[in-house]
């Protein structure tokens, strides 16, 4: 039976550690033990390896939107989708430098900038390496998500002085061909691998309420923690149906299931920064409260995502005030 409060589940649910590998059998035990024990075993690792009151803080500002040619089912801007977005062309690089500037001074200590395309274009990198650059110099950390990268397109934005990279590998490898068809999973891994060669950090994670079961969830943290090493950065969203994508009337996620999906990635990936993501508005506090407890400890500030709503600062505020909690200093560079 599910859930079952056994002696055998409290003493044998394996304790992975990011260095040894996870297997898919353990991590479903972990995923099944009674909600009582799953969120204290996930806290107990959270506070081992993290100040347990600190959220870091990102912002993320869209480069480049819509007109994409990738058909993410789940994605507003692909151009596979009647979504209604109108495509843009590549902001320029001042625009961009004025935004984070204005991020930085509201507390935020990581900026991305996202680009809604399959690859990024050779015409576009040097605008891209200023960008890096420039953001670089204010003295935050800069993190891109601009599709699929060559090892020589990775190669120069690390040189650039871009410290993360997103690439989410969105559900589980038996699931991925339901949503996406016009590339593989196989082609996310091997971008995030030529970004680890190229000595970036990763960010990698994925979404949850796509049709696809508590299985794939699983499977899907899995492969991330099994990485080697596992992502420095988790991002877990909630799907925001969007209408006229593929998954418009997918059905909404059970937030238990959410929280104990947060739970087993901290479980998994002890010193991963694990992203409470897209999907914030739709949750209560008290969600969002649990999500911090299980071990989420990175949110996006400010009042869009790339396309979709966020909590705006004063709710975020509030929040942050009524649980105690306190956005988590930058790490001094290495
Ligand atoms: S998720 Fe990214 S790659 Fe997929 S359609 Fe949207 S912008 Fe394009």
């Amino acid at each position: 039976m599910l859930h079952e409060n056994t002696a055998e589940n409290r003493t044998e649910a394996p304790m992975s550690t990011r260095d040894e590998s996870t297997s898919l059998a353990a991590a479903k035990i972990i995923y099944n033990l009674p909600f009582n024990d799953l969120l204290f075993r996930a806290q107990t690792v959270h506070r081992a390896n993290f100040d347990p009151n600190a959220v870091q803080m990102s912002r993320l500002l869209s480069i480049k939107t819509g007109g994409c040619a990738e058909d993410c089912g789940y994605c507003s801007q692909s151009a596979h989708s009647p979504t209604g977005l109108k495509a843009s062309k590549l902001m320029m690089v001042e625009k961009v430098l004025a935004e984070a500037r204005k991020a930085k001074a509201e507390g935020a200590t990581r900026y991305c900038m996202g680009a809604a395309w399959r690859s990024p274009k050779d015409r576009d990198m040097d605008t891209l390496l200023a960008m890096v650059a420039g953001v670089k110099g204010l003295g935050m950390e800069t993190c891109m998500t601009l599709g699929m990268l060559s090892p020589a397109q990775a190669g120069a934005l690390s040189k650039a002085g871009l410290d993360y990279y997103n690439h989410n590998i969105d559900t589980s490898e038996e699931f991925y061909s339901q949503i996406i068809t016009t590339r593989t999973f196989a082609d996310r891994l091997e971008t995030l691998s030529n970004v680890r060669e190229a000595g970036m950090k990763v960010c990698a994670g994925g979404i949850l309420g796509m049709g696809e079961t508590t299985g794939d969830r699983i499977s899907m943290l899995v492969t991330l923690a099994n990485l080697q090493p596992a992502p420095e950065s988790v991002p877990i969203n909630m799907l925001i149906p969007i209408p006229g994508s593929k998954l418009a009337d997918a059905d909404p996620v059970d937030p238990i299931e959410f929280v104990r999906t947060i739970a087993l990635a901290r479980i998994l990936m002890p010193r991963t920064h694990v992203r409470l993501s897209a999907g914030r508005t739709q949750m209560s506090d008290e969600m969002q409260a649990l999500c911090f407890f299980a071990g989420a400890n990175s949110i996006f500030a400010g009042d869009t995502l790339l396309t979709t709503e966020n909590p705006g600062e004063d709710h975020d505020t509030a929040l942050f005030r009524r649980l105690g909690l306190k956005p988590m200093e930058l790490e001094p560079a290495e």
